[in-house]
């Protein structure tokens, strides 16, 4: 019943084992650039990474996960013209890029506990990095991978004979199709290491180097911090599909270069989130924050939820009407899990923690696992057992039912004094009456439904 993962280096499901004998799987995981909030789709991302966690932890293995910050040297262009993001996104708001920089962090490990999203165990942020990227850039320039251009220092990807491998490029077609212009690049497949300040116009972060004041490239960022703290070749790395052909592929080339190894021994890679089947992006028209979800009265579990019903390696598209039925059967799983006794004396179930193995090892097929959730919660059991086994599974669920329980909604005074006066106008069938009093409830935000046995009141959106 090994784990088995799905690689897209070798594009292949393969048994994993940890390359460390002490059992320690190293993860590195590309994190956010922080010009901005994120969007649920990224946070799509960032949950099919906390879930293979947990199915490593499930498994036994204790996790070093090291995430990154990305503060600088994102450019809004993958073929490294374009403004860097962050010096943008602080024009936007009207502050620094420094003072950006801790806004969108702060906001997005908000968002992580929102989601109960298990923290990294180190967060490194790039402008903290920056001599460990020079260090990388100077290995490699005397190993002769690099060039200088105009605007900056370049990896020559002609170079390596395979280039590419992880994306399947050849870079032979793109050479013969090219119709860009690729400014000074000798090939159109090279990438930034170092960009050069401009000449006109100061930037906000910029850092002296042995090439002229300037700052980092964007993937040689994950290079450096993922060698720093994980070393030359570690067991798993993960980002969004979108990485596959630029950042990731230089990630490898640049480490093939200085260490003779394509970093990670795992590809994984979370598919989209899609918005009116287009890739949700904080460029296009709708940009759905967590925050816009709980304006919306929705509780941000309900999303882990509805993620939780897709495989990570399927394309999800988001709709408010998935989103609700995400939320509908997240309420009956909390109220069914709630109403079973709790005994801690209790053991799970062997055979359903056998079968939420099977379906976790099985490239965390986690629509299965729900699935085995609530033929546990419909079946004929001791309801002791169901509850422990339930509590068991949520490690790796991470829905917090454990936490859960039913909140006590106050209805102001204001509200039952209309509520009565809508029942007396309807008894005396002054419909006229009735109706306004229920338009003057809406007015105070809350909605009534009428019940066989009197009326219910909630508050206006509210799913639960
Ligand atoms: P960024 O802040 O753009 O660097 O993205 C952070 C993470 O979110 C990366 O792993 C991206 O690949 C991922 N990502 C971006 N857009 C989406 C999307 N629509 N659905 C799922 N993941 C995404
Ligand atoms: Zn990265």
């Amino acid at each position: 019943m090994s784990l088995s993962l799905y690689d897209n280096y070798t594009r292949s499901l393969r048994p994993f084992s940890p390359l460390n004998l002490n059992g320690e799987v190293g993860l590195y995981t590309c994190g956010p650039t922080v010009y901005n909030d994120q969007h649920i789709g990224n946070y799509r991302t960032f949950l099919f990474e906390d879930g293979l966690k947990r199915v490593l932890t499930w498994n036994g293995y204790r996790v070093c996960h090291v995430m990154n910050i990305t503060d600088v040297g994102h450019l809004t262009s993958d073929a490294d013209s374009g403004e860097d993001k962050m010096e943008k996104g602080a024009r936007r708001v009207g502050k620094t890029a420094w003072e950006i920089a801790k806004i969108y962090t702060d906001a997005f490990l908000n968002d992580l506990d929102r989601l109960g999203i298990a923290r990294p165990t180190i967060l490194c942020r790039a402008k903290d990095h920056i001599k460990e990227q020079i260090d990388f850039i100077v290995d490699i320039e005397k190993k002769g991978y690099t060039y200088q251009t105009d605007d900056g220092i370049y990896f020559d990807t002609s170079k390596q004979n395979d280039y590419g491998h992880l994306a399947r490029l050849h870079r032979e077609g793109l050479e013969a199709g090219k119709r860009v212009d690729t400014g000074g690049k000798k090939n159109i497949t090279d990438f930034a290491l170092w960009k050069f300040s401009p000449r006109e116009g100061k930037r906000q972060m910029e850092w002296e180097s042995p090439w002229g004041i300037g700052f980092p490239g964007w993937h040689i960022e994950c290079s450096a911090m993922a060698q720093k703290y994980l070393g030359n070749y570690f067991d798993i790395h993960c980002g969004g599909e979108d990485h596959i052909s630029i950042h990731h592929t230089n990630e490898i080339a640049q480490t093939q270069a200085r260490c003779g190894t394509r970093l990670a021994n795992f590809w994984l890679h979370g598919y989209f989130l899609l918005s009116n089947d287009e890739k949700m992006a904080k460029s296009a028209g709708e940009f759905l924050r967590v925050q816009s979800l709980i304006d919306r009265g929705y509780d941000p579990m309900a999303y882990r939820y509805l993620c939780l019903t897709a495989h990570y390696r399927k394309q999800l598209s988001f709709t408010w009407d998935a989103l609700d039925a995400a939320a509908v059967a997240l309420d009956r799983l909390r109220h069914g899990f709630f109403s079973l006794p709790a005994d801690p004396h209790a053991l799970p179930d062997d055979v359903i923690l056998n079968e939420i193995t099977l379906a976790m090892n099985d490239d965390l097929n986690f629509p299965r696992a729900l699935a085995i959730c609530w033929d546990t919660l419909r079946k004929t059991a001791d309801a002791k057992i169901k509850r422990a086994t339930l509590a068991r599974v949520d490690d790796v669920l991470g829905l917090r039912l454990s936490q859960w329980q039913p909140q006590e909604v106050l209805v102001p005074d204001a509200v039952i004094a209309l509520a009565n006066a809508r029942q007396a106008a309807r008894s005396a069938k002054n419909w006229a009456e009735a109706d306004r009093a229920r338009q003057a409830i809406a007015d105070l935000g809350w909605e009534i439904e009428d019940k066989p046995e009197g009326y219910r009141m909630k508050p206006i959106g509210k799913k639960s």
